[in-house]
């Protein structure tokens, strides 16, 4: 019998990469989406990577209990893949209570589903290093403590810990993976590396002639989300459920980011990058690296992919699209 997964989030980047990798593993893939106004545009990720027509779609909001647990009892998922969310940490601030909604409460929706109607499903919940914070330990691990430092970070906090109270309180095989950054041609154009692969190739292509910025000290442990996807599937496939940090171990700032794309096409990033307060955040998350000890040791995960090979490939994609405008 073939397995059956379900994912949420499935037309992000981060469900389109974890689809095709389930897909090529003979999975059936069944994708929670929200209903739109252009939903021509919605699969756009999904396409990218060829799978669009492969996945079964179907209509929900993980906000709405009543058609989480509809969708969890009709499809009868062996594996449930929690990534839905308003995820970007800078909306967050101006949309906090919509962020704790589908966020936060979100998660319940869909451990309660799990729990009512399909105990047996196996459920990884996205959690994230934002978690972290203002940052309690130079390296981050599973026992670090939390000190989120936004409303999308206090949220994600509420789903970590309400995904590890179902586990222990109806033993659910209930899984938190906290990844840290990870980023791909898919990333949404808001988020900065994606911001600046697509602002270079711009550039470059004379389309525009200025990048504005934020914080350019902020570091991050920024991985891949092909990678990352991996080891989101392999917390599943463990006996034992549990929570894992997912990272490279390497941070790099954005000007660090900024060098590595200018750089591989030629131009001198002082020459373009205007700083610009709008994109600074009430409380920032100046730093964070990440310990994966136990994901390499436990599901024998290991990133492949470095930053330079991610952003040139990053930036690659962003000529193809620029030069196609
Ligand atoms: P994206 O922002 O690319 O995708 C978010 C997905 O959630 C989209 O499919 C979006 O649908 C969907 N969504 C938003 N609100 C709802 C709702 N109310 N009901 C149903 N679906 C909804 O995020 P990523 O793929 O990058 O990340 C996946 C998950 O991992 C997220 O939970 C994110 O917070 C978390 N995470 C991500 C990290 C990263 O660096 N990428 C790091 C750590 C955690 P639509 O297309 O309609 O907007
Ligand atoms: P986050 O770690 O989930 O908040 O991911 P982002 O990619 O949105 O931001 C990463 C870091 O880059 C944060 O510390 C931001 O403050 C910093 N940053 C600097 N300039 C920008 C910008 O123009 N846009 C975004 N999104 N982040 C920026």
């Amino acid at each position: 019998m073939g397995r059956r997964a379900l994912i949420t989030g499935i037309t992000g980047q981060d469900g389109a990469y974890l689809a095709a990798l389930l897909l090529g593993q003979g999975y059936e893939v069944v994708g929670l989406a929200r209903r739109s106004s252009s939903a021509e545009f919605a699969c756009h990720r999904l396409e990218r990577l060829g799978v669009a027509s492969d996945v079964k779609l179907v209509d929900g909001d993980i906000v709405d209990l009543s058609s989480v647990v509809r969708l969890v009892g009709e499809h009868g998922p062996d594996e449930i893949y929690n990534l839905a969310a308003q995820s970007f940490v800078h909306a967050s601030f101006t949309q906090p209570i919509l962020t704790g909604q589908v966020t936060g409460i979100g998660v319940t929706n869909l451990l309660e589903a799990v729990r009512i109607v399909n105990p047996k499903a196996r459920f990884y919940q996205a959690s994230s290093s934002e978690m972290y914070g203002r940052v309690q330990a130079p390296i981050q691990s599973e026992t670090t403590p939390f000190y989120p430092r936004s409303p999308y970070a206090v949220a994600k906090l509420y789903g970590h810990w309400i995904t590890v109270n179902y586990r222990e309180s109806f033993g659910l095989h209930a899984s938190s993976g906290i990844l840290f950054n990870h980023e791909s041609p898919l990333r949404g154009l808001e988020f900065v590396t994606r911001k600046i692969t697509n602002g270079v190739a711009r550039i470059k292509k004379g389309l525009q002639r200025e990048l504005r910025l934020g914080n350019l000290a902020a570091r991050r442990d920024w991985g891949h989300a092909r990678d990352y996807v991996r080891a989101m599937w392999l917390m599943l496939q463990q006996d034992v459920p549990g929570d894992f940090v997912v990272a490279t171990g390497r941070a790099a700032s954005v000007a660090d980011v900024c060098r590595i794309a200018f750089g591989h096409v030629g131009l001198d990033m002082n020459d373009h990058i205007v700083t610009d307060a709008q994109y600074l955040r009430p409380a920032e998350v100046d730093t964070l690296l990440g310990d994966a000890t136990k994901a390499r040791d436990v599901l024998g995960w290991t990133p492949q992919i470095t930053l330079e090979e991610m952003i040139v490939e990053m930036v690659e994609a962003d000529l193809k699209i620029a030069a196609s405008v």
